[in-house]
């Protein structure tokens, strides 16, 4: 029978675990945790699911991912919406045109609104930095307002760098709606686990194959030498998948790669809601960058008086005993990653995954495709 070890049982791990189960592979699955789930973990208190490591919202256009996963849950449908709070006064995000009425006196949005749309078109969307750059002054004023008020702060908060110093290709994404369209994703499937990712990643690994072993890190299993890779002291000619941070499986042999964490903070309130939306981002002030109120997206028409709301404080990432949440991403950290991937390479049967192992922020269904895609080759080979 062949043998794959997987190091994490995250949303990328289980989805491996399971596809090469059902293909005849002995699977072992290590975890650090003292639970399975990674990112998406939640649990059940005053009757609602709170994700402990943050929002999670499941939206993708990949029928293969949405079939995937249907198949370890049911689902509610579910369309995400985000308030930002501008000193007191709510307007929807992504920016749109009831964001502009609400922000500016009746008549200068009427005035913005009509060149918008003549411009434009109505229910178009345009990326903030080529309105930043259009040749009527009272957009390029428009533009510059929502640039500061909606993402400069917000993001230098978020990264702890300026908006020069990160990659341009994110904001150049970055859209203002003509529209009222008050959807923040525009994905086909948009849904949420009817009960919680923690049971839809458990289903996932209820399989006769599949051996999981938490509280174990891989550090103390796992070792590379000149021969191959040893696992439990043993030499292995499993397949190892690793969904963890690389430098430090290697004890950052080639430096630290950065990466920026989250202090996350729960409060519990003995009110129905806390405020008008399940996501709202501060971005003018506040050191949290949202607030997120669980029961407003992981568990609708919940019967508690109570609600239970998460705070998000980012920061550096220092030290082991923090999570290194989001790759940082620039010339001389992918520099710095390469020498682990060449390193690596070096080991035919180890093979990187996921947010942590490829060094990128992907989302839940970039996770689960490209662990099908790797599950793939990994039964071809
Ligand atoms: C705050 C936040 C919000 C997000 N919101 C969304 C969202 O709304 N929608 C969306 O689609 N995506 C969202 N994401 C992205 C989502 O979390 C990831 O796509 C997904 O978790 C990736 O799964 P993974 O298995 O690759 O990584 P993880 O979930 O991080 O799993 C990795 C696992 O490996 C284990 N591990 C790591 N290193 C070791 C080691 N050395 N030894 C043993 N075990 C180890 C960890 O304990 C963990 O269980 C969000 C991410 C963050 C940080």
């Amino acid at each position: 029978m062949k043998k794959v070890i997987i190091v994490g049982s995250g949303l990328s791990g289980a989805t491996c675990a399971r596809i090469l189960a059902e293909n005849g592979f002995k699977v072992k699955i290590i975890d650090k945790n003292n639970h399975i789930g990674g990112n998406v973990y939640d649990e059940k208190e005053e009757g609602i699911f709170v994700q402990k490591y943050g929002p999670h919202i499941f939206h993708t256009n990949s029928q293969e991912v949405y079939d995937f996963l249907s198949k370890y849950t049911v689902w509610f449908p579910f369309e995400h919406q985000v308030l930002a709070n501008i000193k007191g006064v709510y307007i929807p995000v992504p920016f749109n045109l009831d964001s502009l009425h609400a922000l500016y006196p009746e008549n200068q949005a009427n005035e913005i609104e009509a060149i918008l749309v003549n411009e434009y078109g109505k229910d178009n969307k345009v990326p903030i930095m080529e309105l930043k750059q259009h040749s009527n002054p009272i957009i390029r004023e428009f533009a510059d307002f929502v640039f500061k008020t909606i993402f400069e702060h917000y993001t230098t908060k978020q990264w702890g760098r300026s908006i020069e110093q990160l990659d341009p290709n994110v904001m150049k994404r970055v859209p203002v709606y003509i529209s009222r369209n008050k959807n923040y994703f525009t994905d086909k499937f948009q849904y949420q686990p009817a009960n919680g990712y923690t049971k839809m990643v458990e289903n996932m690994l209820n399989h006769q194959n599949i051996d999981v072993k938490l509280n174990t890190e891989a550090k103390d299993v796992l070792s590379f030498r000149d021969d191959g890779i040893y696992f439990e002291n043993e030499k292995t000619d499993a397949e190892i998948i690793f969904c963890g941070a690389i430098d430090n499986l290697l004890d950052n042999k080639f430096g630290r790669l950065p990466y920026r964490t989250l202090n996350f903070v729960y409060e519990t309130y003995e009110m129905e809601s806390y405020q008008p939306a399940p996501v709202v981002n501060y971005t003018v002030d506040m050191e949290f960058t949202r607030i997120s109120e669980f029961k407003k997206f992981t568990t609708p028409n919940v019967k508690s008086d109570k609600t239970i709301i998460v705070k998000e404080y980012p920061l550096e990432y220092e030290n082991e005993n923090q999570i290194p949440y989001y790759p940082i991403a620039n010339e001389n950290s992918l520099n710095t990653y390469k020498k682990y991937v060449d390193f690596v390479s070096q080991y035919p049967n180890f093979h990187l995954l996921g947010r942590l192992g490829n060094y990128k922020y992907i989302n839940m269904d970039i996770a689960v495709s490209d662990a099908i895609k790797l599950s793939q080759k990994l039964i071809e080979k």
